[in-house]
């Protein structure tokens, strides 16, 4: 069971909620592109999660049928909420090694690539946290808790989280001390300073005040959201690539092969001696921090926010139907999805490339759909055809119509 696919509905009713109570006490904390890119990547994380995700439940289910110290079953209540203090706290050092090592953050940072914070920011997720997240939940899997209970206290941490990334919600009393709340966990998105690398916590903030790295949120500093090396970009699959790359030409750079080795290990923002050296990086001054935008018109707006929301769509019927589909076909959704988001991420950077780009994923989509049922990866879906004809035609007619802006230029 999928239980993100049923929290859809809630999250775009809460998100229309935060928009009405910026509206009422008349503050933005919501910008277009950005909310976008935000999402882009959550959508991408999800339909690249159906492939993914299988890999570290199968590692959990191997560890858990050989290594089992206890033989707890699903049954009693003591056993799920024994299992969801304890993802709690492996998801603390999972997520607190995620931030203090260079290629755990590579995966973790997309979370943090926002500069604004607010419902759409939780959604923000990375597309390879796969790759060594697993390694933080086998002491789960050694102590025996079962499979089933396992998946169950993860899709419960992930949902709870959800409601703390708003700005709209101030400190919370009591609560305070034993949960993660919008105010603790709006200082673990900042930049400044003197909250860097604090509060942790999935559900629980007592791992932060037990293992010291708790930070209250300060009236006097103002929370500046995102990271310290900024994305620049509304491009949702560079923001999963930027920090490795960025690690990858350093090690390449790096005379040694110590160094180009031990990089991906060490603390976030190391860099070997020589390279350092030869290439400098400048420490960005936050009393001058401007928020990444691009201007756009207001057609181009519209534009981008309707092709956008056939996409949620499109990933929300793909994650309905994964349990039916293939490998092959889950792997064409997901490289159809990441074209298409890529080229709407163009569209909203204004590039001059973006028009043609859109063109071409229009033409795209009539052989991909006609090649995906020849090779029965897709079910007949009843007016297949003639909904995608319409939409492709009036695309076009739109695109015709949609003034762009002048300036290619980013506002940074
Ligand atoms: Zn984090
Ligand atoms: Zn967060």
């Amino acid at each position: 069971m999928n239980y993100i696919l049923y929290a859809v509905p809630f999250f775009f009713v809460l998100i229309a909620l935060e928009l009405l109570a910026d509206r009422w006490r008349g503050v933005s904390s919501y910008r277009l592109a950005d909310a976008i890119n935000s999402l882009s990547a959550g959508v991408l994380s999800t339909t690249a999660g159906l492939l993914t995700r299988t890999i570290g439940l199968l590692i959990y289910t191997l560890a858990w049928q050989q290594l089992a110290v206890f033989e707890l079953s699903a049954e009693p209540l003591w056993v799920w909420l024994l299992a969801f203090v304890f993802y709690d706290f492996c998801y603390y050092w999972n997520h607190r090694l995620g931030h203090e090592r260079n290629v755990l953050w590579a995966a973790h940072s997309v979370h943090h690539q926002s500069e604004d914070y607010n419902l759409s920011t939780a959604l923000r997720q990375t597309s390879t946290g796969f790759i060594f997240g697993w390694i933080f939940y086998l002491p789960m899997a050694v102590a025996g808790v079962p499979p089933l209970v396992f998946l169950t206290v993860a899709a419960l941490n992930l949902l709870y989280q959800f409601w703390v990334h708003t700005r709209h919600i101030p400190k919370l009393g009591w609560f305070e001390w034993l949960f993660v709340s919008p105010s603790n966990h709006r200082v673990h998105h900042a930049q400044n300073a003197v909250y860097m690398d604090r509060n942790y916590g999935g559900v629980f903030i007592l791992w932060d005040r037990l293992f010291g790295t708790f930070q209250e949120e300060l009236d006097e500093q103002p929370v500046i959201f995102g990271v310290t090396t900024p994305l620049a970009s509304w491009n949702p699959l560079w923001a999963n690539a930027q920090f490795y790359v960025a690690l990858w030409r350093d090690a390449q750079r790096a005379e040694s092969w110590w160094d180009r080795l031990r990089i991906w290990f060490m603390p976030t923002g190391w860099r070997p001696a020589d390279v350092a050296a030869k290439y400098p990086q400048a420490k960005p001054d936050l009393s001058q921090f401007v928020k990444f935008d691009v201007p756009l018109s207001r057609g181009q707006q519209v534009y981008a926010a309707t092709q956008f929301s056939l996409y949620v769509l499109a990933g929300t019927g793909l994650l309905a139907l994964a349990a039916e589909l293939s490998t092959a076909a889950l792997l064409l959704g997901l490289a159809w999805m990441a074209g298409g988001l890529y080229v709407i991420g163009t569209w909203l950077e204004n590039r001059p490339t973006a028009r043609r780009l859109e063109l071409l994923r229009l033409a795209l989509n009539l052989p991909v759909v006609w090649l995906a049922l020849q090779l029965g990866l897709l079910p007949e879906l009843p007016l297949l055809w003639p909904l995608l004809l319409g939409y492709s035609l009036l695309s076009l007619v739109a695109l015709y119509y949609t003034p762009g802006e002048r300036s290619t230029v980013a506002v940074r």
